[in-house]
């Protein structure tokens, strides 16, 4: 590598962490299908989480993918970690409101 491409970063990745991302995306959007995705899809690309859907209530899996933490259901709901805490949050509430008004 040029020095001039250690600066900039390459562009290209090696071909291990080019094929990861291909398959990563490739399940994913089975994720985006609107498809139940089968348990054994699922843990190619995430292991199961001790969190749950804020919208479905079903197990959230953490994607293995080092850029950045996101999760997704096994019905598709998807969220990074910003938007995870701030549902959950929110969940919670909703929850508690409820609680509070026998509802
Ligand atoms: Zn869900």
């Amino acid at each position: 590598m040029t020095a001039a491409a250690q600066q900039i970063g390459d562009p290209d990745p090696p071909p291990d962490t080019a094929n990861s991302a291909i398959r990563l995306f490739e399940v994913e959007n089975e994720f985006a299908d609107d498809t139940l995705v089968p348990q054994r899809r699922i843990g190619e690309i995430a292991t199961a989480s001790a969190l749950t859907c804020p919208e479905c209530h079903a197990v959230l899996y953490k994607i293995k993918d080092d850029r950045a933490p996101r999760f997704r259901c096994q019905l598709g709901h998807a969220f990074s970690a910003k938007t995870l805490l701030q549902d959950l949050a929110a969940a919670r509430e909703d929850a508690l409101v409820g609680g509070a008004r026998g509802t």
